[in-house]
């Protein structure tokens, strides 16, 4: 299936690594325009030369810093000549033990997991609905729908972001208007993410790392992690031309793990 979106800009948050790159890759690979951004140059560099490799013809454009810094927002943004397409994504507040969260870590993870998002929303959104054409994807995660108490710092704060959105995507402005906004809930993934929350539990439980993994397997009706390129192509979808009628929906993508009917 052709996409659509060649030759139009994505803006790909939080980018050089996981499921930002790979949500990167999979737009490159339909002929998107990448601008992508993570803290670590080195990193973002390399990724950018993969990028680069897979849709030769297209630009690749590096943003070096955090998403939290307004003045890298706003370099991420005028980086492209225009933005069609943006993926919010930062990494994820670390798991621990609510007794433990500071006032400045629930405010840190504010910060990046729910209004570095609404604020580049903000920014993007009137002009793409001007322009008839609009895809914004947030990462979020299925501890949204299905909370671990470990992640609550990752499940509140995201809540947030959830909320806003869920009443801004329903906005006529926007929906009228060929400009979507959905969010992409992932199970569990295979990336360093995954391994730092396997790590921070096996500490807390004084278990292996592995113990940990195989206890996480065995919650999951796949009966394996899921593989980055699986969440991209989800996303690389909705941010297509044929998804122009998903708009304000939470998508999971988990292997089967949340055991609800809806
Ligand atoms: P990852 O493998 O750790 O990659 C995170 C990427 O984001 C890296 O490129 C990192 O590069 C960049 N980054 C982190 N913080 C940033 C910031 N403040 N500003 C700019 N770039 C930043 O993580 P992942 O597994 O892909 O996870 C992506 C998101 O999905 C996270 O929010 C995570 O909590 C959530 N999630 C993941 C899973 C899973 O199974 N993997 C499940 C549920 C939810 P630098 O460090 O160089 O900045």
């Amino acid at each position: 299936m052709d996409l659509g979106i060649r030759g139009k800009w994505a803006v790909v948050c939080a980018a050089s690594k996981g499921l930002g790159y790979s949500c990167a890759q999979a737009l490159a690979d339909e002929g998107v325009n990448i601008v992508i951004n993570a803290r670590g140059a080195p990193d973002l560099e390399a990724a950018a030369q993969r990028l680069k490799l897979r849709n030769p013809e297209g630009e690749v454009i590096t943003v070096v810093g955090d998403i939290t810094d307004s003045s890298i927002r706003q370099a991420l943004v005028d980086a492209a000549p225009q933005v069609d397409i943006l993926i919010n994504n930062a990494g994820g507040p670390k798991p621990g033990n609510f007794r433990e969260w500071t006032d400045q870590e629930w405010r840190a993870a504010i910060d990046t997991n729910m209004l570095a998002p609404i604020e580049l929303i903000k920014s993007v959104i009137d002009s793409m609905a001007g322009r008839g054409f609009g895809r914004i994807i947030n990462i979020t995660s299925g501890a949204v729908k299905a909370p671990l108490d470990a992640l609550g710092l990752s499940t509140s704060v995201r809540c947030g972001l959830t909320g806003f959105v869920a009443g801004l995507a329903r906005q006529k402005d926007f929906a009228s208007r060929n400009t979507t906004i959905n969010n992409i809930l992932p199970g569990a993934f295979k990336t360093e993410r995954l391994e730092n929350t396997f790590q921070v539990a096996a500490e807390r439980s004084g278990k292996t790392v592995n113990a940990m993994a195989e206890s996480r397997l065995a919650t999951i009706p796949a009966g394996r992690f899921g593989d980055p390129a699986e969440f991209a192509a989800l996303c690389a979808f909705l941010c297509s031309h044929q998804a122009a009628y998903v708009t304000g929906q939470n998508i999971l993508i988990d292997g089967g793990a949340y055991p609800g009917i809806f």
